[in-house]
């Protein structure tokens, strides 16, 4: 009862006008590209696409796009999603090599297949045949990353249960004869994640939602995280609203935190009331996770929630509307 006191007390709702967009973290740039878009006279996609684009363009914090969070191999690998929350279609890619705009690949999938989810080298393939360049995704931050990580003894890294000790050497690694229960505490340096998510409602209440990231830093070969799955890294639909999270999306994964965001929205529950319920049923098996959601309803109420836990006590987001030139830089404590 404290707790939910506290969620509501913090968690205050926003209003804006509609249309209106929504995207997680101070990516201020990724919202103004996605604006500009709707005031072009773009759709809701084209909003989400672009806004993320521009993220992936940019780098954004380094955790979006080319050149970031080098796998164990020292590769850069994408994950991203669109959904259209009219027609419930998705496309999505997931570990996505040599390509920059994996948010434009996802929407070619979408619109260009009648598959969901492409992944890998086949991604890869897709995406040139549909016009895409393909390119070296190392820079020399990444491949800098990279070098002090193996100098380091590959320390941190997401091996557990294997020979050698992980959490002294590099690979190659083997199978221990028996799994235990892991008793090192999950890497999450808060600093190695980030993923833009981002939601457009339109005037006429069409939503999208996205997500575009490069995932986790020193990732296994082949990692997908949350951010390219419905459900988990975004969720649309038209008769309700929009959630899109930010994250540890290999535990976040798990409770397809979007999916149950927006259907607490579709049963009445106000956006931040919504996207905090989200973050709870999380926190109640992993008290300790970094992640944030966001959401936003048709009528043109949003919101916001985080997970407290050391480092991490604030998350900021931003929003656009028509009252907001430029977009608004807003915040929610953590709980
Ligand atoms: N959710 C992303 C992932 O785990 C990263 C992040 O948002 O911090 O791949």
């Amino acid at each position: 009862m404290l707790t939910w006191l506290v969620v509501l007390l913090l968690c205050a709702p926003g209003h804006a006008s509609l249309p209106l967009v929504i995207n997680t973290w101070a990516f201020r740039d990724a919202a103004a590209a996605a604006w500009r878009a709707l005031q072009a006279g773009g759709g809701v996609l084209d909003a989400v696409e672009i806004g993320c684009a521009r993220c992936e363009a940019e780098q954004c914090d380094g955790s979006v796009g080319f050149g970031g969070s080098p796998d164990e191999t020292g590769e850069t690998t994408l994950d991203a999603m669109i959904m259209n929350g009219n027609t419930m279609e998705v496309g999505a890619v997931a570990d996505l090599r040599k390509v920059k705009n994996a948010i434009g690949v996802a929407r070619a999938v979408m619109e260009r297949t009648d598959h969901t989810l492409l992944v890998g080298e086949s991604a890869t393939a897709f995406a040139e045949s549909m016009g895409f360049i393909p390119e070296d995704l190392t820079t020399n931050k990444s491949m800098n990353i990279f070098t002090q990580w193996l100098k380091g003894n590959c320390q941190p890294n997401y091996r557990k249960n294997v020979i050698p000790d992980p959490s002294k050497y590099c690979g190659p690694y083997k199978p221990t004869a028996t799994p235990e229960p892991s008793r090192r505490p999950r890497l999450t340096n808060i600093h190695s994640h980030d993923t833009i998510g981002m939601i457009a409602v339109g005037e006429d209440g069409q939503v999208a939602a996205g997500t575009s990231t490069n995932g986790a830093n020193h990732k296994v070969p082949g990692r997908v995280g949350d951010s390219p799955i419905a459900g988990a890294g975004a969720y649309a639909d038209r008769s309700a609203g929009g959630a899109a999270a930010t994250g540890d999306g290999d535990i976040m994964m798990r409770f397809l935190p979007s999916y149950l965001a927006v259907e607490l929205m579709r049963a009445g529950a106000d956006p931040s009331t919504a996207c905090a319920m989200a973050i709870s049923r999380i926190k109640r098996h992993y008290p300790q996770f970094f992640g944030a959601v966001i959401c936003a309803n048709t009528t043109g109420h949003y919101g916001a929630a985080c997970n407290k836990r050391p480092g991490f006590s604030r998350f900021h987001y931003m929003v656009s509307d028509s009252h907001t030139d430029p977009p608004l830089l807003k915040s929610v404590d953590c709980f």
